[in-house]
């Protein structure tokens, strides 16, 4: 008789890949990183980069992934997809990576409530754009989620998303709420013409680029 090896779908998750890199956007841009790829998501953003995210993946345990992680040795962990929270199972994994005593951060598309998230979870939450094709998938009551630790990402294809982004700021003062991070579409806008639109407005917002395209390209796991 065969014997059922597959870990207890309690608190198992899908996922695409474990990876250690350099973190290449948010605040701790630059910092040495475990990443955990969970595998899902609800949106189709137009600029997606990660949509081998979308479907595959293996089942592993929640033990499993916090061995593969553990061996890494890191400092900061971050849960990222895909939508992580597309998955029932991530606010367990969540709440397990910070009692292991990482500094957390969690990618999410905004587009699902960040509610019952563990506080001690730094949330890297984007508010989509028009461009992204899914700006009516946003959660504006997730704002009231946010702290100062949270940060708040917009991906900038034009300068249509640029003043849709710096209406929004503004309607919900939202640099009074958390960090707030503008991103160039990566081969759509032009880093240096969004900086100097940041520039003539005085925008409260922190620009960043894709460290890890810089370094590697769009090679996978890195
Ligand atoms: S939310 Fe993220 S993973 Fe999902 S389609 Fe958009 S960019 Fe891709």
């Amino acid at each position: 008789m065969p014997v059922d090896a597959s870990p207890a779908a309690a608190d198992r998750l899908r996922i695409t890949e474990i990876f250690y890199s350099l973190q290449g956007e948010s605040l701790t841009a630059g910092c040495p990183t475990v990443f955990i790829r969970l595998t899902g998501c609800p949106l189709r953003c137009g600029y997606c980069d990660t949509d081998y995210a979308f479907q595959g993946g293996e089942w592993m345990g929640l033990p499993e992934i916090l061995d593969c992680v553990a061996g890494y040795r890191p400092r900061y962990v971050t849960v990222t997809g895909g939508e992580p929270l597309a998955q029932r199972n991530c606010l367990t994994l969540l709440r397990a990576l910070c009692d292991a005593g990482y500094t957390v951060s969690l990618e999410t598309s905004g587009a699902l409530t960040v509610e019952a998230v563990d506080p001690r979870v730094v949330k890297v939450m984007d508010l989509k754009t028009p461009g992204s094709g899914e700006v009516e998938r946003n959660r504006y009551e997730n704002l009231d989620a946010l702290s100062r630790n949270d940060q708040v990402k917009f991906v900038i294809c034009d300068r249509e998303d640029y003043q849709w982004a710096r209406e929004l700021i503004a309607r919900y003062r939202l640099d009074g709420v958390c960090e707030i991070l503008f991103s160039p579409s990566h081969g759509q806008q032009d880093p240096a013409q969004l900086a100097e639109w940041i520039l003539d407005d005085r925008l409260p917002v922190r620009l960043q680029l894709q460290l890890h395209k810089q370094l590697w390209g769009n090679e996978r796991g890195r």
